[in-house]
């Protein structure tokens, strides 16, 4: 549904196919090693090296007008600026909450992210106090309007960082700048950009993926300060919905594996989570009647599986009318049977 910037990114920059070992780099013309990073061989170049000045002719040749920069799809931009218009909003650390961090989709302008203590403040980039030369220079390069800037003030170190986004709020570039305060013995405040001393803390990019409640998949990214060094992160349901994915693969490949066993290749099936079934059913055998017992795991005889009421073997789909929860045991009694 909202395809980020990196993904548009990898596109723009990935050759023909992946490189498979001892094709030309595009920036080197060294061949190529098999074992290099697949990211490397999907945009052939050979080393981290080429890479990065592959990034920098084609943000060169996007900054010249030769070929179009970054344009989110009108509908991404109409979900995003949704989502954008809400309020400003306190994200903090509960640590007794099944999952500690509280996020949204993205930081807004306003809002206040508190980890473990310490706080971030997504600022505008005009009540950004102070910016080095190069920095400014580059904002004025970009043409941004400022609305499109966001900077994130840690008052615990006194530092900020800049942040270009969509005014729809996604991250189209992190980190341009790191600014310190430093408050002179006469009081007075100046700025550089070296690290302040004696101010042990992290700031980096906190990255959580959940799902909303349509069932989407979506990833916080926020640049925080943190005590705790930021994490990836996957929230309980992102992670059910993962597993729910792996069930309904594994249960979709066992049926199509059974197919091409009796020579049917590439057999239709359903997307069915066998855990929605036996929630349909009760977890009650639907041959015998009896309910079964979780704790039993195959290949336990009383464990929970799968049944085509009609048997694959004589045509029986795999669609949830045509399944039904059963004992591994009464499965296998009932064999090849309708
Ligand atoms: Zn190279
Ligand atoms: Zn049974």
């Amino acid at each position: 549904m909202v395809e980020p910037y990196w993904d548009w990114f990898d596109q723009m920059l990935a050759a023909d196919s992946r490189a498979l070992g001892g094709e030309p780099c595009r920036i080197c013309q060294q061949p190529i090693s098999p074992t290099a990073h697949p990211k490397q061989r999907d945009r052939h170049v050979c080393s981290p090296r080429c890479n990065d000045s592959l990034k920098r002719r084609f943000k060169r040749r996007i900054e010249r007008g030769e070929i179009p920069g970054y344009q989110p799809h009108a509908g991404t931009l109409a979900i995003m600026s949704e989502r954008a218009s809400r309020a400003p909003q306190i994200f903090r650390t509960v640590r007794e909450a099944e999952f500690p961090y509280e996020h949204s989709w993205f930081p807004i302008v306003g809002d206040v992210i508190e980890r473990h203590g310490v706080t971030s403040h997504y600022v505008p980039l005009d009540q950004i106090p102070w910016l080095p030369d190069h920095l400014a220079w580059v904002l004025a390069d970009t043409k941004l309007p400022a609305a499109r800037v966001l900077g994130v003030l840690c008052p615990d170190a006194r530092m900020w960082t800049v942040h270009f986004i969509e005014t729809t709020g996604e991250t189209i570039r992190l980190a341009m700048a790191e600014v310190w305060a430093y408050d002179t013995p006469t009081g007075q405040r100046t700025y550089g950009s070296e690290p302040l001393t004696g101010v042990d803390l992290y700031q980096g990019i906190e990255m959580i993926k959940d799902v909303d409640d349509a069932g989407q998949e979506y990833q916080w990214d926020a640049t925080v300060f943190s005590p705790a060094r930021p994490e990836k992160l996957w929230t309980p349901a992102r992670m059910d919905l993962s597993q729910k994915r792996s069930r309904t693969t594994r249960a979709k490949n066992a049926y199509q594996a059974r197919k091409r066993a009796l020579g049917i290749h590439a057999a239709a099936a359903d997307e069915v989570d066998p855990q929605d079934i036996y929630d349909r059913d009760d977890w009650i055998c639907q041959l015998c009647q009896h309910p079964v017992e979780r704790r039993y795991l195959w290949p336990h005889p009383m464990s929970i599986t799968l049944d085509h009421v009609l048997p694959v073997t004589r045509g029986g789909s795999h669609s949830t009318t045509n399944l039904q929860t059963a004992h591994w045991i009464c499965n296998l009694r009932k064999g090849n049977a309708p």
